[in-house]
This record gives structure tokens, sequence and C-alpha cells, in this order.
């Protein structure tokens, strides 16, 4: 390990969440020592690289709205921004729509969510069937009302986004260091270091865990419980006989089955299930597709009835079983310990804001968006908060 013995900002986890809040801190302060603990700098195992890298207005919680608006101001400027001397990253961020299909049961939910997209000032339309086939000619909308779509909802290179973060992180001071951080020690209520599995001790007044669905076992000697939870997700890579005319958008079902087209002419598709495994397993499982996912896509395409399953694989969800929602900010009862974790399934998307609002408390600057709603409190006071529907 690198002789470094102290910091002011130690971050545990060097995956987007990290690495934007270390971009973020550094760009505040560019004296301010940050050291990352990164123990997979590979990022075999992150969520951020095995991510549909998805982002959407599409949500019911306006903070969640919000946050995903700067995310997209953020990724509209991303290359210019991160750019490192000559290197620019590349993250080819495409605005392909989201397409949230409705059903009878779901209608309401998706009324009250559309509405206050609009107050909100989201570029977002609520189409009958006959306009989605008109634009989607492969959709059969039978037994459906509608959907609502959201042109400017796209995805990115989750892998170019990390990176850009990360190397301009490093561009303004950050250390990233290769190691995995066993123990968070705590002294008279206060953080003082952590320890790594080298038992190198590293000094910091301040650590942010950004641990990923790994964030629980970085508690493990402090008496902080979250309840976030390593849920394993996969997602299947298709190869369709017949190719649409033109990218599909995120479609998604109201099932939860979701598909998109991919770069290179393949279609991506997933669906988050009760009967997914709790734990740290990467095994993907092609039965689940055939016997599962395919009879539901083809249903609703009727095309796809006909393709080939290239590829596959599997990635960790960091749930929150209070409310699946993200739990940011400063843990109550140890001075110095902030959260970035339970992003259940979103949180690619909201690193930007969440890296921004967590460097401007920590550094006691003007708060630019509001996150106190996601609170760590909230967990000690049991109080969920509501994201309806589109989780
Ligand atoms: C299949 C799938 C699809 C998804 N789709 C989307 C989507 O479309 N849009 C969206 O916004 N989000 C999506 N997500 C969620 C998103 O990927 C995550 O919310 C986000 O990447 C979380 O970032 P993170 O930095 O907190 O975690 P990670 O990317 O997992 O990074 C955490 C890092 O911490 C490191 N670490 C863990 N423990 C330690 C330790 N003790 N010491 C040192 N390092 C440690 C890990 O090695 C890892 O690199 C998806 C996730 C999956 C699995």
């Amino acid at each position: 390990m690198q002789t470094v013995k102290s910091a002011d900002v130690i971050i545990v986890g060097g995956g987007i969440m990290g690495s934007a809040t270390a971009y973020y801190l550094t760009k505040a302060d560019p004296r301010l020592k940050v050291v990352v603990v990164e123990k997979d700098p590979a990022y075999q195992y992150a969520s951020t690289t095995l991510s549909m890298a998805n982002v959407r207005i599409q949500f019911s919680l306006k903070e969640n709205i919000l946050v995903s608006m700067y995310a997209m101001e953020i990724l509209e400027n991303f290359e210019d921004e991160m750019a490192v001397e000559d290197r620019r990253p590349s993250i080819a961020f495409r605005r392909e729509g989201n397409l949230f299909i409705v059903d009878a049961a779901g209608e309401k939910t998706a009324r009250r969510a559309y509405r206050l997209q609009k107050e909100l000032g989201c570029d977002i339309h609520w189409w009958d069937p006959d306009t989605i086939c008109k634009n989607y000619p492969l959709y059969r909308m039978e037994g459906y009302l509608g959907g609502t779509f959201g042109p400017g909802d796209g995805h990115f290179d989750a892998y170019g986004v990390l990176m850009g973060y990360r190397a301009k992180a490093r561009a303004q001071g950050a250390l990233y260091v290769e190691g995995e951080v066993r123990t968070i020690e705590v002294e008279r209520g206060k953080v003082r270091s952590v320890v790594l599995a080298s038992n190198d001790r590293l000094a910091a007044a301040a650590v942010i865990n950004c641990a990923g669905a790994w964030c629980c076992q970085v508690l493990e000697n402090t008496n902080v419980k979250l309840p976030v939870k390593p849920v394993m997700r996969q997602v299947f890579a298709l190869d369709s006989a017949v190719k649409p005319e033109a990218p599909l958008p995120l479609t998604v079902l109201p099932s939860g089955l979701y598909f998109r087209t991919e770069t290179g002419g393949l279609i991506l598709l997933g669906k988050s299930m009760e009967q997914d495994r709790v734990g740290f397993d990467f095994t993907w499982d092609d039965k689940r597709f055939y016997e599962v996912l395919w009879p539901e896509l083809y249903e609703f395409v009727p095309a796809f009835d006909r393709l080939k399953l290239v590829r596959g694989w599997a990635g960790l969800y960091a749930v929150n079983t209070l409310d699946g929602n993200a739990i940011v900010g400063p843990w109550p009862e140890i001075e110095g310990l902030f959260l970035a974790n339970g992003f259940s399934g979103h949180g690619l998307q909201q690193a930007p804001a969440v890296g921004r609002y967590l460097s401007e408390l920590i550094l006691d600057l003007p708060i630019s968006l509001d996150l106190s709603v996601f609170d760590p409190a909230r967990i000690l006071e049991n109080k969920p908060i509501a994201e309806v529907g589109l989780v």
C-alpha cells in the first residue's frame, strides 16, 4: 500500500458513488486530502459496471426526479467537464427515451407521477396505445391503457462515467488506494480511522461509506445497522432475428420486465423478481430467461419469438428494505460517519447529485439540491419515505 497514514476524508469504495463524491470534494476544495479505498480496482463486481446504465425522470418522489434532472445536465457536458489535459472520457450518452407501459391497475399511480413530473418541468408524455404502436410498431398493446414516455431519458456507458469521475478526481488530488476496509474505528462517538485487511490504519475525521452492496460489512464493528441487502439481479443480451427499425426505448411493462436496444443491435433485458437471491452471488442463469422472461417478452413483442441469447450477467442491487430509497448523509450517532448507501437499483443516475450534496455537507457549503429527505436518521426513527409504483 502507498505510505499514506491519514486523510481529511476517507471514502470506502471507489465505484460511481465514491468516485463522484471524491470529484465534488476535490473540486470544491483542492487542498482537501481525500483518499478512496477500493478493494476491486478492476471493478469486476461493482454494481456500477454491471448495471443497465439508465437515467430517467420517471419517478414519483420529487427529490428522485430532481436528482435525475441534475444527472442529465451533468451527462450532457460530462465529456468536456471531466477532460484531463487532452484526455476526454467517452460516455455514449444516448437519449432514446423510457416508456413505462400502463395497465388499469397502475393507472392512478402513473397519472399522479406524470402530473408531478409535468409540474417539475420534465419532458414527459402520456401516450395512448395507438401512439405507442405508431412509434414502436413491434409492440402489442392489447390489454394496456397506454404509457408514459420520457424522450430525454436514456442510457450511457457506466464504465466511461466511472472512469471520467475517477480520472478527474485524481487529477484534482484525490488518492486511490487498493485495499479492503475491514473496520471503521470510532472513539467517544467520533470516527477516528479505518483499518484495512492489510492491517494498515488510515486516520481521518470523516469517513464516507460508499461500499455499495457491501455497505453493511464495512459497518460490522460499529453499532450501525442498515436495512440494506445485496440482491442479485440478472441482465440478458439478445440478438433478435427481426431488428427494430429504430432504437427501442427502455420499455418497462407493469410486471417489471424491462428491455431496450443496446449499441451493436442487441437487446438488453431484465426483471427484478421476488426469488432473486440475497448474497454475494454473481452466477447468472439462462433458465430464468428461457422459461420465464422470453415468453413474457414475445407476448408483448411477437417479433421477438426468434432470437439468440448471446450472453448474460449478474450484479447486485443494494436494496434498502425500509423504503427502497437512498440513504444519504451523516449517521446521527457517530460524528464524522457519512453514508451513501441503499440505492436499490437506481444509484448510477443519483451519483452526481449525491456526490455534490455530500461534498457540500462535509465542507459546510451552501446546499445546491436539498437531499435531506434521504437522511439516515429515518432508519433510526423507522420512517420510510414513499416512492410509489415506479421503483
Ligand atoms: C443489473 C443492474 C442494473 C442496474 N441498472 C441501473 C440503471 O439502469 N440505472 C441506475 O441508476 N442504476 C442502476 N443500477 C444500480 C446502480 O448500478 C447502483 O445503484 C450504483 O452503481 C451504486 O454505486 P456504488 O458506487 O454505491 O456501488 P458499486 O458500484 O458497487 O461500488 C462500490 C465499490 O465499493 C467497493 N468496496 C466494497 N466494500 C469495500 C471495502 N470493504 N473496502 C474497499 N472497497 C470496498 C467495491 O469493490 C465496489 O467497487 C443497476 C444495478 C444492477 C446490478
